[in-house]
């Protein structure tokens, strides 16, 4: 026991994470970010999705005294977070536009009489002058910025409220400040050392490796949908997101989804906000579900047993891409991540940017965040070691089980297949789109005018077909040497880079493209990632644990919380599988604290007993 005033140790850490939490031990860097915080120091680490960052502050918050504040984006996350610890038995609550007058006084009133330990609050809801006054008036254990990546205008996902939180280093000058993400490039993270006045703290930054994500990504053909139909029919029974570019093609989608019997719903910003709260709920508290969204869902979602992310198109950058794909598989068990993508998606990404009202600076390093994402999109290097090397980690491995790892694909070279086809684009002047270009090149344009006819590049590409075409002008695409002008969705074919499309046709430069490799089941990946945790169920014990997630379901419509703030897959898969007796049996399993060991051991025990 430590004297009561004195500073609580990690050893008192470890005791709240067995206790409150039901955790054996520490994972990762979370020791030496706790370590940090319970010394009053301040703090920024990086940790992967999954990675326990929420223990990072909520361990210190409970053993320092006074309250612990959580800066976070959304509304869904707080309520997520708090449902959970409140489970677990822990005095959390939040403020925000959802909470009743009434409970916002109840909340106050326990802040006030030091029996509140945690607080979650919105960047814009903290920064209000009564708040901070009133909140001035309190002893502060310490305050996290979640999700602290959205107050760098580098990053992908910049918050302009989340600029107002440097000034919480003079209002709360003793107050150790926390700021965490799963995200950050090298200067992402400077950004946010700088603007949250962290430049003398520790920085704790986790390598960036999802082990248990299986990554592929593809080349998109047409609008990509029924691949999508494809892939989603290959995953029955499984809770996956999958990512559309607009909101049209998310309702599109889902629609298409549904008439195949899948159980999906659309999810995006033109919704209205109860119908959106609505499906977000049925999404949560489903077993299985297929959510069909923009990027304005997702970010915090912390649905644990999300089973695959499918791009249907692709992210803004690398660091989108592995948030989102991210949100995959957050209980450890494997999932995947599958990316559709295309020429004309770059095409449309550099257009968007180039009307974007920021500065040039902003357009440069956004322009070759798009060039570095669709370098690993289309490129030749093991997925998941291209992001971990794009997030500055040196000395990485490659994954062993992403679709380049498993067949790295073959490239052939067809430079005089690309010296047609750039001199048909000179020759046609970028007035037409792809399918035109090709039916010229393949002396197959429907009414051809005489003029096209008599074009010495009329008819020159015979040897290949349709398909052949289409990936090599692709790859041009993808080199730069040929530009789309998306023209609003009647993309138009032309030349890029001038200099080199003349070392094209001077032979200095040679093309090739990048033949997909065979098909391949991307579930079947090999041996080499040993560090996921399969959740794995034995045959014998599958009653049992379909049994416990029905007592689940249950339990959580009852309480109106999502079915994993209660217990996760994982947690109930070892349960059935060691069938705890006693009190003691139920404490071991990972996932069992003391408080839900007395809310719900019981119940667990009278179904271990009565299936067993
Ligand atoms: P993040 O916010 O970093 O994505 P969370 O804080 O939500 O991750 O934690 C992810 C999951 O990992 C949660 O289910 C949590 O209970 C579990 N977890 C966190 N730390 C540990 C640990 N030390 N041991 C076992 N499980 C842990
Ligand atoms: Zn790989």
């Amino acid at each position: 026991m430590t004297a009561p005033n004195a500073a609580p140790t990690l050893d008192d850490a470890r005791e709240t994470l067995r206790r409150v939490f039901g955790h054996n031990d520490f994972r990762g860097l979370q020791a030496d970010v706790i370590t940090e915080a319970l010394a009053g120091r301040s703090a920024m680490a990086v940790l992967p999705t999954g990675g326990g960052k929420s223990l990072c502050y909520q361990i210190p918050s409970i053993l320092r005294p006074g309250l612990g504040l959580v800066v976070s984006p959304l509304i869904a996350l707080m309520t997520d977070q708090v449902a959970a610890l409140q489970q677990s038995g822990v005095a959390a609550e939040r403020l925000d536009s959802n909470i009743t007058p009434e409970e916002r006084r109840n909340t106050w009133q326990r802040i006030e009489t030091g029996q509140l330990d945690m607080l979650y609050i919105s960047p814009e809801g903290l920064m209000q002058d009564h708040m901070l006054e009133r909140l001035s008036l309190e002893r502060l254990a310490l305050i996290a910025i979640d999700e602290a990546h959205c107050v760098s205008q580098w990053g992908h996902d910049f918050r302009p409220e989340y600029r107002m939180l440097g000034r919480l280093a003079s209002i709360f000058p003793g107050v150790p400040r926390l700021a965490v993400t799963a995200t950050a490039d090298s200067r992402t993270r400077e950004d946010i050392r700088n603007e949250l006045h962290l430049e003398d703290s520790r920085e704790f930054v986790d390598s960036f490796a999802r082990p248990e994500l299986v990554l592929t990504a593809e080349r998109k053909i047409g609008k990509g949908h029924a691949r999508v139909l494809e892939l989603v029919a290959e995953r029955p029974g499984k809770s996956g997101v999958i990512y559309a570019g607009s909101r049209d093609s998310t309702d599109v989608l889902a629609d298409k989804l549904v008439a195949e019997g899948v159980p999906a719903l659309a999810y995006h910003a033109g919704l209205d906000k109860a119908v959106r709260a609505q499906r977000l709920e049925k999404f949560l508290q489903a077993d299985a579900a297929v959510m069909v969204a923009t990027i304005a869902f997702g970010m915090g979602i912390d649905k644990p047993d999300v089973r695959f992310v499918i791009h249907a198109d692709p992210p803004h950058s690398i660091e989108a891409y592995w948030q989102e794909i991210g949100r995959a598989g957050r209980d450890g068990a494997l999932a995947e991540g599958i990316t559709l993508y295309g020429s004309a998606d770059m095409a449309w990404a550099y257009k968007r940017l180039d009307g974007r009202d920021v500065s040039d600076e902003v357009k440069q390093v956004q322009g070759r965040k798009v060039r570095q994402l669709y370098a690993m999109l289309d490129g030749t290097a093991c997925r998941a070691a291209a992001v971990r090397r794009y997030f500055g980690e040196e000395g990485v491995a490659r994954c062993g089980q992403c679709d380049i790892c498993l067949g790295p694909p073959l490239a052939t070279d067809t430079t005089e297949a690309a010296q047609k086809a750039l001199s048909a684009a000179h020759r046609l002047g970028g007035r037409f789109g792809r399918g035109r270009l090709i039916d010229h090149l393949m002396g197959k344009t429907k009414e051809v005018s005489d003029y096209e006819s008599g074009l010495s590049t009329y008819g020159i590409g015979k040897e290949f077909s349709q398909t052949g075409w289409r990936d090599v002008i692709d790859q041009l695409l993808f080199d730069g040497l040929l530009k789309e002008d998306p023209n609003d969705g009647r993309p138009l074919i032309g030349l890029g880079d001038v200099d080199e499309v003349k070392a094209v046709y001077r032979g200095e430069r040679r093309v090739s493209v990048r033949k997909a490799p065979e098909k391949h089941d991307a579930v079947r990946a090999p041996k080499a990632a040993k560090r996921r945790r399969e959740i794995v169920v034995a045959l014998e014990d599958q009653a049992l644990f379909e049994a416990l997630r029905a007592w689940r379901r249950e339990e959580a419509g009852r309480q109106h919380v999502p079915p994993y703030v209660i217990f996760g897959d994982a947690t109930l898969a070892e349960i059935a599988r060691d069938k705890p007796a006693s009190d003691g049996a139920l404490l071991k399993v990972n996932g069992i604290g003391e408080e839900k060991r007395a809310r719900y051991g019981d119940d667990i025990r009278s179904i271990v007993r009565s299936m067993g």
